[in-house]
């Protein structure tokens, strides 16, 4: 699968050098890929990457960068009426990449070197003008002009681009001298075009812009810490002359102080938490000399509980979470990870109770109704977990997990059609069409369901073939 690829990828850059040229950056590439295949190219990658053991599907996590890039969005014009979600892959190393269809992916390396939210925001700023300004597209559009390349190609390459390190979006590079120059000058005028955008966004959603300066800065020193260039740099070409123009566009702008929210520390002590073994997590957290009175070990000590937590160290777990209680104990990190200790250990009423608490507060906390729904699953109250699940359906119906919980309340109940159906939905948001319609024909088959749950399959059925159709289609343009 690899090999295949890899050679697309070649392929697809041996005529890129012939046919290279720096694209004028004003230019939309509205003409050759639409909104509609970014996002079909987007999507497509994104299916393999969910599958990818790397995937980090940590709800709390994923939901704090999202909500840092939504700081961004909110105050970007050229993002309005565009899709974007943020991913994480549990990679040490430093990096972050956008593609097609507003998809942005941050290495967990790169989370935990970012010393402020600032400096985080400033990759997420930097990224989301990749995206608003169709690079990835422009790109793809340049090198295939001696040869075009069908959507299902560009999405290989994209993705062998995404896992070696000497080719990747915002950079990917040929195997010939010419091709790396032309690529390189495309590259550095599209850097330098994010860096001026995402300082703009900085400041305006209130962000400290320097944090783009030091954490680059910090970057481009990295390899005399680490063996190599940072894989961001690699991608994202820094040269001292950019450096220096991020430098002067900061230079007139007044200093201000930025307060980081609570969650950007604890987010980064959870992370440290979730990789690894539990055996290593709780080992990276040991012999740290900790106090739950000074707020700078506080995030320390959650993870520090994380970490116990995912050991089976419950008792060990409750009393570090107890430790900060005083401090932390309305925060919905803090909630969630009392009420998984109680859920985990057993004590699924308790457990209960603590989720139902929370989420009074707390309503939309992905991680807080997870962790309701599977309580309330485990009890075997079924149809309430089923009344939650609708609930949460009703305020977002993107949301994939819902519909795995939705099919496990059904076959619990021993509704056979709608748990197929249920899973179906939920490969759907996974942008996996071909699974999705397995599901559907398996619920066709499983002999439940009345005429108008059956009437509503066939209906299902027909609307993925369209879709599939018309997706191979564009594939083929
Ligand atoms: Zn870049």
């Amino acid at each position: 699968m690899k090999k295949v690829f890899l050679c697309l990828l070649i392929c697809c850059f041996a005529g890129y050098a012939i046919a290279a040229e720096l694209p004028d950056l004003g230019d939309s590439s509205a003409n050759y890929l639409s909104p509609q295949e970014e996002s079909a190219l987007g999507r497509q990658v994104m299916m393999e990457i969910r599958s990818d053991p790397a995937y980090f599907d940590d709800p709390v996590s994923v939901d704090f960068v999202n909500h840092v890039a939504g700081r961004l969005l909110a105050v970007s014009e050229d993002a309005i009426g565009m899709h974007f979600e943020v991913f994480i892959l549990q990679d040490p190393t430093l990096n972050a990449f956008a593609m097609p269809g507003g998809f942005i992916g941050v290495h967990t390396g790169l989370i935990m070197a970012a010393e402020t939210e600032s400096e985080l925001a400033s990759v997420l700023a930097h990224e989301i003008s990749h995206v608003t300004q169709h690079h990835i597209a422009r790109e793809m559009e340049a090198q295939s002009q001696n040869m075009p390349l069908t959507l299902a190609a560009m999405a290989a390459a994209l993705l062998a681009a995404r896992t070696s390190p000497d080719a990747a979006v915002g950079g990917m590079m040929g195997a010939q001298a010419g091709a790396i120059q032309a690529q390189l000058n495309a590259s550095r005028g599209y850097e330098k075009e994010a860096d001026r955008l995402g300082i703009q966004r900085l400041i305006r959603s209130g962000y400290d812009p320097r944090g783009m300066w030091t954490f680059f800065e910090k970057l481009q020193h990295y390899d005399s810490f680490y063996e190599g260039v940072p894989a961001f740099l690699q991608t994202h070409p820094l040269t001292t002359e950019r450096l220096a123009e991020i430098q002067n566009r900061l230079q007139n702008i007044p200093y201000k102080q930025v307060q980081d929210s609570p969650n950007f520390q604890l987010v980064r002590s959870r992370i440290k938490a979730l990789v690894g073994t539990p055996n290593e997590a709780v080992r990276s957290f040991a012999g740290e000399e900790l106090n739950p009175k000074y707020p700078q070990d506080q995030p320390e000590i959650y993870g520090y509980a994380v970490a116990l937590w995912r050991n089976h160290q419950f008792t060990e777990a409750q009393q570090k979470l107890d430790s900060i209680r005083l401090y932390a104990k309305t925060n919905p990190m803090f909630l969630s990870l009392n009420a998984a200790i109680a859920q985990d250990e057993g004590k699924l009423d308790l457990a209960l109770d603590l989720y139902h608490q929370a989420l009074s507060q707390y309503p939309d906390d992905r991680a807080l109704n997870y962790g309701y729904i599977k309580t309330l699953l485990t009890l075997k109250r079924n149809q309430e977990a089923l009344a939650h699940i609708r609930k949460r359906i009703s305020h977002n119906e993107q949301d994939a997990k819902l519909y795995n919980y939705e099919a496990r309340a059904f076959a619990a109940l021993n509704q056979q059609l709608a748990s197929h159906q249920a899973l179906a939905y939920y490969y759907e948001r996974m942008d996996n069409y071909s699974a999705a319609l397995d599901q559907l024909q398996i619920a066709l088959k499983t002999g439940d369901g009345d005429f108008y749950q059956k009437s509503s399959v066939e209906a299902e059925i027909d609307t993925i073939k369209n879709a599939l159709a018309s997706d191979k289609a564009k594939r083929k343009k």
